[in-house]
């Protein structure tokens, strides 16, 4: 045991291993060690040949995956050589990287052209999150959730006026919306908001906080699920308003201290006797619930697929890894049985549960997917995902324990994954509801 009055022991850090003063053996493997993880960190970043290329490449027609490979490509030049910077920094996503997503057209993918938007489909919002995911989930997450959170409840109630009053600069990534359902005491029970709305002559009254608002701080706008007949029916006591950001009484605070999406904006926003005009609602009175519902089927597809682009990126990480890593009699420890176990279970989980989404976005253009099966992609993917995370990571060793190497940015977003868009336990008392039927 080392006396009280020894020094402290020096920190064995990547940064630290060109001036370690470790015996010599430890140094060497001190060196090694930081070789290897910007091997790794170059290898992610070459055009080596992606599992997640080969798969979407035969289950998606020419023109999507052209689409794919153009969001992959960009997320390559723009986004992952700048990720270690922002993390260390601690900074949310830079205004000119929304600035160049908003360039290329990422805020309005599934938005029609008549409203200035790129007039795809929801399966080109799901093929951006997988190709910007396979770097970074909170990047990702920004065009994703103004997009599937933010303009989708006014795309599919909205009215003409408000389409046309938002719906362009939404497309053209000037405005943003946030999706204002989760509250500080109402997390999966989101059918009965605290937050209230209280008409007064021909206005509403809004008062209450809603948290957890991805991209409150780039918001011009919330769409707010607040309490307005509580002797309604269940889910039928909500209704949903268009608030500015900047209307009299809107508080907004980012929530600090998130280790998850970091670069990603999660914000806590106070109405304070907010006043908004009738036509803000959006929807019907007292029909907000479903407002927020109908999004979410959407909603959870985009995550499933990031949790997809996050299994993408390690499954090539430790392919590339195990071949060079060597241990025991000169063997790439890629040899080992049980190494090959992880990346096979990987490889086969990508290719299943993409070949599923892919079948879901199917039958979400075709507005068939029901609630359930979104559920049940959504808590699949997250959860196959995030498990094998901690395998992929065993496998790599001490090194995934370095942000440099990228697998623990994808560990940790990928427990968002798990309970965003509602949390899988939860979900599950969905799924389970036909199962129950005779
Ligand atoms: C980074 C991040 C971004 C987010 N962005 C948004 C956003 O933009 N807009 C928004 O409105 N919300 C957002 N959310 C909120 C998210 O949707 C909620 O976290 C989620 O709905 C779960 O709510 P909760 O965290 O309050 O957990 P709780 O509801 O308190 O649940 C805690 C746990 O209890 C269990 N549980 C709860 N209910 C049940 C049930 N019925 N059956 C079985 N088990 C259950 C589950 O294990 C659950 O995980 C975000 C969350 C995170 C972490």
């Amino acid at each position: 045991m080392r006396p009280a009055s020894a020094p402290p022991l020096p920190m064995l850090t990547i940064a630290a291993a060109a001036v370690s003063p470790y015996p010599a053996c430890l140094r060497a493997n001190a060196c090694h060690f930081a070789a290897l993880a910007r091997r790794g960190l170059a290898a992610s970043l070459s055009r080596m040949a992606r599992r997640i290329d080969t798969y979407l490449q035969a289950l998606l027609p020419s023109d999507k995956f052209a689409f794919y490979e153009s969001c992959r490509d960009f997320s390559d030049a723009e986004i992952a050589p700048h990720l270690l910077d922002w993390e260390r920094q601690h900074v949310l996503v830079p205004d000119s990287c929304i600035e160049a997503m908003g360039q290329l057209g990422l805020f309005g993918l599934p938005i029609q052209e008549q409203y200035g938007g790129q007039g795809g489909d929801h399966t080109d919002l799901v093929l951006m999150g997988l190709a910007l995911a396979y770097h970074s989930q909170s990047v990702a997450i920004t065009p994703g959730a103004a997009v599937s959170l933010g303009a989708k409840p006014l795309q599919l109630c909205g009215t003409e006026a408000q389409k046309k009053a938002h719906l362009p600069d939404l497309a053209a990534g000037k405005r943003m919306f946030v999706f204002g359902l989760s509250e500080p005491g109402r997390g999966s029970d989101a059918a009965n908001p605290e937050v209230t709305a209280v008409k007064k002559g021909d206005r509403w009254v809004i008062r209450g906080e809603k948290c957890w608002s991805t991209n409150a701080r780039w918001a011009s706008h919330i769409v707010v699920h607040a309490l307005t007949d509580q002797n309604g029916k269940n889910g039928r006591r909500s209704t949903c308003f268009i608030v500015p950001m900047d209307a009299k009484g809107v508080h907004y605070q980012e929530m600090k201290g998130k280790k998850v999406w970091e670069q990603s904006s999660t914000g806590s926003v106070m109405f304070d006797n907010v006043e908004v005009p009738h036509d803000a609602i959006l929807g019907a009175e007292n029909d907000g619930f479903k407002v927020m519902v109908t999004t979410l089927n959407g909603g959870r597809l985009f995550i499933a697929g990031l949790a997809l682009g996050s299994l993408a990126f390690a499954l090539d990480k430790c392919r590339v890894y195990a071949e060079e890593r060597i241990q025991f009699d000169n063997q790439p420890i890629g040899r080992f049985q049980r190494v090959q176990d992880v990346i096979v279970d990987m490889d086969i989980a990508l290719e299943r549960n993409l070949t599923w989404l892919m079948h879901c976005c199917k039958l979400f253009e075709a507005g068939t997917l029901s609630r359930e099966q979104a559920a049940k992609v959504k808590v699949d993917c997250s959860r196959v995902a995030s498990d094998l995370l901690v395998s992929a990571m065993e496998i790599c060793g001490g090194v995934s324990c370095f942000d440099e190497f990228g697998l623990i940015r994808h560990h940790n977003d990928l427990f968002v994954t798990r309970v965003g868009e509602g949390s899988n336990f939860a979900l599950k008392d969905l799924i389970v509801r036909p199962l129950r039927q005779a």
